[in-house]
């Protein structure tokens, strides 16, 4: 391609939306723009990336027995109906009406659709087990888009779904999976942990999120270094042990505490340790209030909290003042376990149950009360755990102090087993001529994260540093004077050449400084750079990498044998 054509609207500037590097360096290298808040157009460049991310995808999907097929984006309510989803989904489901009134969603995810597609087609065991998958764009209206495609309303996706005759054959399909993601995810160059996910409140079985390693990631994994245990911080379980005290229960007390309401106030005015405080938060959950108490020292989860409550997360929002006023009768702050609004929906962390004397809110307007127990002060329901795992938490398995880091999650594989065969009551007929309910997997990567993914691993303080797997070209051949004759005769010979050698070919033949010309292909990352400049005439140019910068300069006949050690030093093959 050459340059003087290419469609490329490079900035200059950062758009001011743009927090994160994926996000500023992908719309200032003109690899995509966005129309309205978390949703985005993929221009010529950025779309050879998606294409090529797709490439990989496909491939080991293919390779891992997996048929691909295309669905509608466009989707029926009843379909939606048929499993509660329509209800339960929330607010990020797009939703239209026809012409006519009928309602549809834009599909934010498809599990109703492949159940319902391949329900009445496959009839036997014989036909098991199958797995489909569609790339595809989906739509969910996020109550936060942010950071460009990262977290968008629209987004490309590889969704696959597995049905499997029994428990069995769905391990099988997971494990099938997971090994085809390990190696998309590898192909792909990215720095990646597999973490045990949390199913949701509708799930029930197990997940696993592949997550790409990066700083500005939103999600949070807690890995041990010792054995293999990492989980999303939404589903770690916290080991935590109550101090063991021989303290007496003591006589509960009313402290007058103007103002005090945070725990850093109560630790300063009580002088006492975070953890003797007990720290209720009040919520609506499916809009009725709940107060949920937890040691003082630590954070809710509210994930664990809405599993417990088995609603969707969407249902759950802090009370405000009016609600909390209405079930303690004290302002903000105050609120504690005892003397609650009779018939107020207690949840109290196991934990509670083991500590002893408590400082906890007074459902007083500046009151506390000291010296509060469980079963002789208050009761309430008792939660297993509620608590959101921290740094040096002790290893669930293996008693290690756990590690946190951030990442972006690329792709999540879950197991449903019957949960949508079963709403959807699609069976098969078995071995033993009884129905029997496809037991289910599904599977997703997400596409255009992907691409942003790996930005936010690949870049410096100059652009991107695309890995060749998907880079959008692979050589660019910088002419530093277009003008000169020399110089432009050389960049068109050495590019038709590397063209006819199936090489991916940028040729900035523009009439732009050398200044601009460098700028822009560190910003768009092609990783092989060929320079023809002033040593034209001797036949001689400048090669180097984008990735390590280190220039030397090669006659002509040297550059095909160095662009094939460059591809095999990223594990590719140059045919
Ligand atoms: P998240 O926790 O980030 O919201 P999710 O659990 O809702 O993700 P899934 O329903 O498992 O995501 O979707 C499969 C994959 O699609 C995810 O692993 C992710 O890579 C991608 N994905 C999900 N939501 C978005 C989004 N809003 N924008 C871009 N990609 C997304
Ligand atoms: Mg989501």
């Amino acid at each position: 391609m050459r340059m003087s054509k290419l469609y490329m609207p490079t900035l200059r500037e950062t758009p001011s939306e743009a927090e994160i590097p994926s996000h500023k360096l992908l719309l200032r290298a003109g690899m995509m723009r966005k129309l309205v808040s978390g949703v985005y157009s993929y221009l010529p460049l950025g779309y050879r990336v998606i294409k090529k991310i797709e490439n990989v995808v496909r491939e080991e999907m293919d390779r891992a027995g997996s048929q691909e097929l295309l669905m509608s984006a466009i989707q029926p309510r009843e379909l939606w109906e048929s499993s509660g989803r329509w209800e339960n989904f929330g607010p990020e489901m797009f939703r239209l009406k026809d012409r006519n009134d009928r309602e549809f969603c834009l599909g934010p995810t498809h599990e109703e659709y492949f159940t319902d597609l391949i329900k009445d087609e496959i009839k036997s065991y014989k036909q098991l087990p199958l797995n489909l998958y569609q790339i595809q764009t989906k739509y969910r209206d996020e109550k936060r888009p942010r950071f460009g495609v990262i977290r968008a309303r629209e987004f490309i996706m590889k969704d696959a779904y597995s049905f499997d005759r029994d428990e069995e054959g769905m391990e099988r399909s997971y494990k099938e999976m997971w090994e085809a993601y390990e190696k998309i995810f590898t192909r792909l160059k990215l720095k990646y942990k597999v973490v045990e996910g949390d199913s949701g409140a509708m799930g029930g079985n197990k997940s696993h999120e592949f997550m790409a390693m990066a700083e500005t990631g939103e999600g949070v994994i807690a890995y041990c270094d010792k054995c293999d245990y990492a989980a999303t911080d939404e589903k770690a379980k916290v080991v935590y042990e109550v101090k063991k005290t021989d303290e007496e229960e003591a006589d509960m007390e009313k402290i007058y505490t103007p103002d005090v309401t945070t725990i850093d106030d109560l630790v300063e005015f009580f002088q006492a340790d975070k953890e003797i405080f007990g720290k209720a938060l009040v919520y609506l959950a499916s809009g009725e209030p709940v107060v949920v108490v937890i040691p003082g020292d630590r954070e809710l989860n509210e994930t664990k909290l809405c599993n417990y409550l088995r609603i969707p997360e969407h249902e759950l929002e802090m009370a405000d003042e009016e609600i909390i006023m209405g079930i303690s009768g004290a302002k903000k702050g105050f609120t504690g376990p005892v003397g609650l609004k009779e018939g107020t929906r207690l949840i109290v962390d196991s934990r509670i149950t083991k500590m002893k004397n408590l400082i906890v809110g007074g459902n007083e307007t500046d009151y506390h009360i000291k010296n509060v127990n469980y079963g002789r002060d208050f009761e309430g329901e008792i939660a297993d755990d509620l608590l959101l795992v921290e740094e040096g938490d002790s290893c669930p398995n293996c008693g290690e102090a756990l590690k946190l880091a951030r990442g972006i999650e690329v792709g999540n594989i879950f197991q449903l087993g019957t949960k949508y065969s079963s709403s959807l009551n699609a069976t098969y007929l078995d071995e033993d001529g009884k129905e029997k309910l496809f037991v289910m997997g599904s599977y997703g990567v997400g596409v255009s994260r992907t691409m942003a993914a790996i930005v936010e691993q690949y870049h410096d303080e100059y652009g991107i540093i695309w890995p060749l797997v998907v880079a959008p070209y692979h050589v660019i051949i910088t002419i530093i004077n277009a003008k000169n004759e020399e110089q432009r005769d050389l960049g068109e010979k050495i590019y038709e050449e590397l063209l006819a050698e199936g090489l991916e070919v940028l040729l900035d033949d523009r009439n732009e400084r050398a200044g601009v010309k460098f700028n822009d292909r560190d910003l768009i990352g092609i990783p092989i750079r060929i320079t023809v400049g002033k040593k034209a005439s001797e036949n001689i140019v400048e090669y180097s990498l984008r990735k390590d910068g280190e220039r030397i300069e090669i006659p002509v006949d040297q550059i095909m044998d160095r662009i094939k050690e460059a591809f095999k030093e990223e594990g590719l093959e140059l045919k």
